[in-house]
Parts: structure tokens; sequence; C-alpha cells
């Protein structure tokens, strides 16, 4: 059952997020998992659509009565999870379904769900990478620096996971992608 499960991780602005709307556009059978997290809704973003918001309390909680698949603090600051629930409700309902994550949680749902496919989706170059982090403006300064420290690291370990996919266009990776879900 969980080979219908792929975790696509991969540094910040590397347009994980455009790669997944176009999949969930184009193919009706994914669910996208909405992962929960600490950190304040950003301008446009929906409550139980782009995140559930959950405040430090809230998310401890969930913690520690187990019902996260996953869960991390991404840089340096705030947690993010993924909901145990509705994962496995989608599996079991013929889903495929694909966890949006980062590299330590992708890692974690490697461990309990050895059959999950890791894709990692990497930019063409540094440069592109941090092109488009600078371009969409949505982070200050400080924040942007603290994204592209992250960004190495998760870049080094690209070779843990099952496949690497180049987003180089949003329309080729993703279709990339929907075949090694369907392998
Ligand atoms: P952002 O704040 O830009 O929405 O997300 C920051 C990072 O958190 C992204 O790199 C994303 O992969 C990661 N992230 C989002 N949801 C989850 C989650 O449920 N679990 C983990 N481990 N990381 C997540």
């Amino acid at each position: 059952m969980t080979n219908q499960l792929i975790v696509l991780a991969g540094p910040t602005a590397v347009g994980k997020g455009t790669v997944v709307k176009h999949i969930l556009g184009h193919y009706p059978n994914v669910h996208l998992s909405v992962s929960a997290t600490t950190r304040s809704p950003r301008p446009g973003e929906i409550e139980g659509q782009s995140y559930f918001f959950l405040t430090h309390e809230k998310f401890d909680e969930m913690i520690a009565s187990g019902d996260m698949l996953e869960y991390a603090v991404v840089h340096g600051e705030n947690k993010y999870g993924t909901p145990k629930q509705p994962v496995l409700d989608a599996l079991k309902e013929g889903k495929q379904v694909i966890l949006e994550i980062d590299i330590q949680g992708a890692r974690q749902v490697k461990k309990s769900m050895p059959e999950a496919k890791l894709v990692f989706i990497a930019p063409p170059s540094w440069y592109d990478l941090v092109m488009r982090l600078q371009g969409r403006g949505t982070e200050t300064a400080v924040e942007q620096t603290r994204r592209l420290e992250t960004a190495k690291l998760e870049l080094a370990a690209q070779s843990e996971f099952d496949y690497v996919v180049i987003n180089d266009e949003v329309a080729r990776c993703a279709s990339e992608v929907v075949d090694l879900m369907q392998a």
C-alpha cells in the first residue's frame, strides 16, 4: 500500500509547490497531504488548504498523541509535520499520496514506511536557486540567508533519495515525477 506514497523534498524555492500544483491539476487520483505548521500564514494562504496553522502547544499535543507521521523543525524556527490519519485514509482509498516535506521528514517517512519513494527535486544550478528565492520576494534578507544555508545541507543529501528530478521546466518535471509514481 505504501508504494503509493511519494515524498517530494528539495531546497527552498526550487519550485516544489508549482510542480505539485501541476500534478494535482492533471492527475485526479493524486492526493496532496496538507501539512501542519507553527509558522504564521503568509498573505493568501488558506487554513486547511495551504497548511493547518497550529499553535506550538497544539502541535506538541499532536506529536505526543502519535498523530504525526513525521515532523521537523525547519529553517531553525518553526515546526512542520504531516498529520498521519489523512494520509492513511487516502492510501486506503487507493489514491497516490504526495508529501511535500523537508529532508528530515523524508528520512523519518522512509524509516516508518520503507516502500515510500523519495524524490529529490533539484534546481538546474545554485545560481538559479538563489535567483528564484530572491525573485519571489516573500522572505526578508535574513530569512533568505537562513533558507540558503538550509538549502546547502539539503543539496548535499540528495544521494539519500531514490530519485533526483531536476526542475528545469515545470510540466516536464511534473511528468517525470508522475512516471516515477506509476513505476
Ligand atoms: P514554507 O515555510 O516555505 O511553507 O516551508 C518551509 C519548508 O518546510 C519547506 O521546505 C517544506 O518542504 C517544509 N515542510 C512543509 N511541510 C512539511 C511537513 O509536513 N513536514 C516537514 N518535515 N517539512 C515540511
